[in-house]
């Protein structure tokens, strides 16, 4: 047996969340997307499984449906965040909670 245990090196080893690391919670994962507590924020967020800044609508919808449902458990009140500050090459959105940014694990002021 001599399958590469790596994975094929299509994203490249800098992409934090093709990496997909489980050091967060994880609220929801399916084929398209999966849903973690961002390490930053502390709020959900859901990432697109393919590297890239443009999803499909139907995979655009799929996941502002599965960010809404987690974010209704999470947090109540809530808007979408679709800013990609840290990692603006691949597509991810964050809900954070209405009128706040960070989620109410951290009590940290703008
Ligand atoms: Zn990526
Ligand atoms: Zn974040």
């Amino acid at each position: 047996m001599s399958s590469p245990s790596t994975p094929p090196g299509r994203f490249g080893p800098e992409c934090d969340l093709c990496e997909a690391a489980h050091i967060t919670p994880w609220y929801h994962e399916d084929d398209l997307c999966w849903i973690a507590e961002c390490e930053i924020c502390r709020v959900p967020m859901v990432v697109w499984r393919d590297h890239g800044t443009d999803p499909p609508s139907e995979a655009l919808e799929h996941m502002t449906e599965a960010l809404h449902r987690v974010a209704d458990e999470q947090l109540g009140a809530h808007y979408l965040d679709g800013n990609m500050r840290n990692i603006p090459d691949h597509y991810h959105c964050h809900a954070r909670p209405e009128g706040g940014f960070f989620g109410p694990k951290t009590r940290r002021e703008m």
